[in-house]
């Protein structure tokens, strides 16, 4: 069985940590050949040298001047060249690098290739002609070989042995995968960034007040929607034909066009069919799982650019202008894409939530308790940050923020919630935000209208 892992060196000079869960998996099946390949600038070939004590047969680096500047479809183009020439067996991709955020280069690479593709895989269940995952959004799901998997983080990379031996790395350019240079690295990528901001958009004046307060707060919030955020885009002219994959992008399609479209969700090659046959200027997707895989195999088909959750979109009427949150939601990009139609998944809020939201951050990880009791008095649905969730103190489907859910409910409660930037993306849209932390530097108070600065614990029984 021969295995291709993808990797990718993160900004901190760090294994991307889906690619290291990717790379263990691979490690683990038995008697497996593994080849890991990474496309980045020559100083890679270190990392790569590092990470061939921990087991691969095989290590080659993809690069050259002409891949720098890749998006995702230049990305899998690359890769999918270099894919072929070795034939593996299985492809594993980890599910999403952490900057990129995108989730699009594994299903992009599995189309590149016609590799049979599953993705957000926490488990494999069994191998043979065919391989079986457990994965987060199915029990499990089959694929015949050859396939391609995106992994979760499921596991630890291990660490090498005193004894491991460092083995080489082979060096592949453009010409040696025989690439068009123009369909590789900025030159052959559809979608530009055209500006970024740094991304203020959240921050809010914060009241100080005290416990007793909270009641009242609660309620007079209660009939005021408004949602106070700074806004980047403006419409000044509508789109023609705006088509949208499912309902959920409708609220971000009525804000760029009149004339909108709904299309089933159905496989990606009956979408293919309807885009190439109707035309339309552009197609918003939403970011569920299937969304955003589908929209990816459909741009890999296509050839088109792809921008990923969008938070806000724009409009001259001829051209869709797109912003999303980038380098961990620290700053906003404004996007354009150079192919037709424009695609983008947009971040949808979730709709059927109640109106008040208490969200349980890892500072109140000993006390669910009586944060469960507090929601049910008030009436609230609960929501957890990544941190509650990675430490099993709530399940991933209450998770708010760039990897979890958009939600803006008229009040949302952070008890125990730091405030990162990752987190706020997921609620900045809320009506009225209050923050509960004892920490009167934590940064969720820049962000929250009202904060009480103390422990959880402490004021629970007054509220
Ligand atoms: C690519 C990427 C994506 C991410 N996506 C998300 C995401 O979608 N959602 C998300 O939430 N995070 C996400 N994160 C993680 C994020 O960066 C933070 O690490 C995380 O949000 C912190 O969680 P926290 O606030 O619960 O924990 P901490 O940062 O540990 O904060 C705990 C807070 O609790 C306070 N506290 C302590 N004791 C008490 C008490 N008794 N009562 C009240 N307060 C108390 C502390 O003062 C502290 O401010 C992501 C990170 C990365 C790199």
């Amino acid at each position: 069985m021969n295995i291709l892992v993808c990797i990718r060196q993160g900004r901190d000079g760090e294994i991307n940590p889906f690619d290291a869960c990717a790379y263990e998996a691979a490690l683990q099946i038995p008697n497996a050949e593994v080849t890991i390949l990474s496309m980045g600038p020559e100083k890679t070939k270190d990392f790569l040298l590092g990470l061939t004590r921990l087991g691969a047969q095989r290590a080659i680096l993809l690069t050259d001047k002409a891949f720098a500047g890749a998006d995702t479809l230049a990305t899998a183009y690359a890769l999918a060249l270099a894919a072929k020439k070795i034939n593996p067996d299985l492809i594993f991709c980890g599910r999403q690098t952490l900057e990129g955020d995108t989730a699009q280069v594994g299903p992009m690479l599995a189309v590149k290739v016609g590799y049979s593709l599953i993705t957000n895989v926490l488990e494999i269940v069994s191998l043979g002609d065919s391989i079986t995952c457990k994965t987060r959004y199915k029990e499990t799901e089959v694929a015949h070989l050859p396939a391609l998997i995106t992994v979760e983080r499921i596991n630890q990379l291990r660490r090498p042995s005193i004894r491991s031996r460092i083995g080489t790395v082979e060096i592949w350019n453009s010409d040696t995968i025989l690439a068009d240079k123009n369909r590789c690295g900025l030159t052959g990528s559809p979608t530009r960034v055209i500006k970024t901001y740094e991304n203020e958009s959240g921050k809010r004046k914060c009241t100080f007040v005290s416990p007793a307060d909270l009641q009242k707060i609660i309620q007079d919030s209660l009939h005021k929607k408004e949602i106070k955020i700074k806004t980047y885009g403006e419409t000044f002219d509508k789109l023609k034909k705006v088509f949208i994959v499912g309902s959920e992008p409708m609220s971000f399609a009525k804000t760029i066009s009149d004339d909108i479209t709904v299309l089933e969700k159905t496989d990606e090659n009956t979408i293919t069919e309807i885009i190439k046959k109707e035309r339309p200027s552009a197609v918003l997707w939403a970011s569920d799982i299937w969304s955003k895989r589908t929209a990816a195999k459909v741009a890999a088909i296509l050839d088109l650019g792809l921008c990923a959750d969008c938070t806000m979109l724009e409009s001259d009427g001829k051209k869709l202008i797109m912003y999303r949150p980038a380098l961990s939601g620290s700053i906003i990009a404004k996007i354009e894409s150079l192919t037709a139609p424009t695609m983008a998944t947009v971040r949808t809020n979730d709709e059927n939530i109640k109106d008040i939201f208490v969200t349980a951050g890892y500072g109140v990880k000993d006390s669910l308790p009586q944060i469960k009791d507090f929601a049910n008095k008030i009436g609230a649905e609960l929501g957890a940050t990544r941190k509650a969730v990675d430490n099993n103190i709530l399940p991933y489907d209450m998770q708010i923020g760039l990897t979890g859910k958009t939600v803006s409910p008229p009040v949302y409660i952070a008890i125990g919630v730091s405030g990162a930037v990752h987190h706020i993306v997921g609620m900045q849209r809320s009506g009225t935000v209050i923050a509960i932390n004892p920490d009167r530097d934590a940064p969720i108070f820049e962000y929250a209208d009202y904060g009480i600065l103390a422990n959880f614990e402490d004021i629970y029984k007054q509220l």
